[in-house]
């Protein structure tokens, strides 16, 4: 190993892995509690900030209005309307300039192109050693380490099938509107029902009418309408469904084993979906106009999960899990929209560790939906004091994706609910209200407070309800998590 022990390790404030939205999430908020000397090393693999953004596929769009999608509070600057939705250039756009607002008040260092291999917690600090792409090894030492990996994206491969007479290809690696499937008019079939082949279908169809596209959609996804989350104009003011009033109507009907009753809900409250009884549901949003394109230029929906495509006798097969096998025509693409979230992520760290110098942000002891949302409480709490005894209920959200897909919204409005009640016992609420990822800020301030108000008159009979929820799903399931009870006195709780 390349590294000079005997040189004493470059000594930051705090070091961030993950330069996605979470860890700059966690900047933004530790960058209000340094002093204005204070220095933050920023760790990424990746070569530049903006997480995911930077590799997944060309056509992908915000799916919320963009002022709602920032790191802390920082406003866009794009100059569009509210409900501009934000390509991903302009995402990355804005992600560098959150960046960049925050090394104008306190020190950023940058590694990009580093990878974190390790750290040890120290009394003092924390050890962190990094790996560059191209095999140089760094030691740093940090007073705190934010962990920021969020849901481990990373861009889809093309599918490997057993035929040799179709095209396999993922949108991450070419423009599905410009690359070869332009040059001729052989079918497509998109597989995966989520927001990535919905965006793709919908870029198939505007792009070329007529063509053959058809969808393996799995057990169907429903998405949020985004004209009853976001409406438009006034009706900002009486209209649509706040996000959190949502999440508290959710909850208040879970008991840890109706999920689908719970869904159906959701489906009935708010929901836009390509096929009758859509069983998923991960918290996206597409527009009933988006559907309806989507629908109309569809010439087949399947309802099944592609296992192989097979050759047989010279004709191509689609194999299907539940028994079928369709004939396709030879030349067809087949394009992978299977979905990027909660691929397996290498660490079982504790959101907080013992010492409560290292918080670890990922999805196997998740203690929110959203990571960025987790960045910013978590850092908050940290630099308050307030985090290493807080009770936050963790969460492996990978193996409940694997084992209950369609408990993993009902779920996840629990896991909201519970840590936000902690947080708001321990934060002031401008925290609370400063929070630039929630949803709830889409609507006039009157609005806020009273959701607000209504969050706060109830949450501490909700964090009961949803830790009892949540204890009864794990134990269905047998999945990890559970309120963090390491450095909690017996009986605090
Ligand atoms: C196709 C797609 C579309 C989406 N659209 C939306 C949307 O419109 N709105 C929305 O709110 N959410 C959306 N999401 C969810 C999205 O993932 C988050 O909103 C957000 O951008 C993710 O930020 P993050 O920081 O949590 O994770 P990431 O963006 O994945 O960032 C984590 C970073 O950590 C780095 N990292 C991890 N481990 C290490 C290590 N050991 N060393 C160094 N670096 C490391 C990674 O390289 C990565 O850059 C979408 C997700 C997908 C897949």
């Amino acid at each position: 190993m390349d590294v000079h022990e005997s040189e004493a390790p470059e000594r930051h404030d705090l070091c961030i892995v993950g330069a996605g939205l979470a860890g700059l999430n966690a900047l933004a908020v530790a960058s209000e509690y340094l002093a204005p000397g204070g220095s933050v090393l920023l760790v990424d693999r990746r070569d530049r900030a903006g997480g995911m953004w930077v590799d997944t596929y060309d056509y992908v769009r915000l799916h919320q209005p963009h002022p709602l999608f920032t790191a802390g509070n920082t406003p866009w600057t794009l100059g569009r309307d509210r409900d501009h939705l934000a390509t991903k250039h302009e995402v990355l756009d804005h992600l560098q300039h959150c960046l960049e607002v925050a090394a104008s008040r306190v020190q950023v260092s940058t590694l990009f192109g580093w990878e974190v291999e390790s750290h040890v917690e120290g009394e003092e600090s924390v050890r962190i050693t990094c790996r560059s792409n191209d095999g140089e090894t760094r030691v740093v030492e940090a007073d705190r380490l934010i962990r920021a990996f969020g849901h481990a994206v990373s861009p889809n491969e093309p599918l490997e099938l057993s035929s040799a007479r179709v095209r396999s290809v993922s949108p991450d690696h070419g423009d599905v509107r410009s690359q070869e499937i332009a040059g001729n008019d052989a079918p497509v079939w998109v597989i995966g029902g989520g927001k990535t082949a919905m965006d793709t279908v919908h870029a198939l169809v505007t792009t070329y009418p007529g063509r053959e596209v058809n969808l393996v959609a799995g057990h169907g996804t429903f998405f949020m309408r985004r004209e009853e989350m976001f409406p438009a104009g006034a009706r900002r003011w009486w209209g649509g469904t706040v996000m959190s009033a949502l999440a508290m109507g959710a909850v208040r009907r879970f008991d840890g084993t109706n999920a689908n009753q719970v869904n159906a809900w959701i489906r009935d409250t708010c929901g836009t979906s390509l096929v009758p009884k859509p069983r998923n549901f991960m918290f996206g949003v597409l527009s009933e106009a988006e559907t309806r394109t989507i629908e109309a230029g569809l010439s087949r929906v399947i309802t099944d999960y592609l296992e192989d495509v097979v050759d047989h006798d010279e004709q191509p097969q689609l194999v299907l899990r539940g028994g079928d096998a369709i004939a396709i025509e030879p030349g067809s693409w087949i394009i992978n929209c299977t979905g990027y979230l909660l691929q397996e992520t290498r660490t079982d760290e504790p959101a907080v560790s013992a010492g409560g110098k290292v918080v670890s942000i990922h999805t196997n002891a998740a203690t929110g939906a959203v990571p960025a949302g987790v960045a910013y409480f978590l850092t908050h709490m940290m630099y308050r004091g307030e985090l290493h005894d807080a009770p936050l209920y963790e969460l492996d959200l990978g193996a409940l994706r694997r084992r209950a897909p369609a408990e993993y919204a009902s779920a996840l409005a629990a896991l909201d609910l519970h840590n936000l009640s902690v947080i708001l016992d321990r934060v002031p609420s401008r925290v609370m209200m400063n929070c630039g990822v929630d949803l709830d800020g889409w609507y006039p301030l009157p609005r806020q407070m009273l959701s607000a108000t209504r969050f706060m008159v109830t949450h501490r009979r909700h964090r009961d309800h949803s830790r009892r929820c949540l204890d009864r799903l794990r134990e269905r399931h047998d999945i990890a998590g559970g309120v963090r009870r390491q450095l909690v006195p017996e009986g605090a709780l």
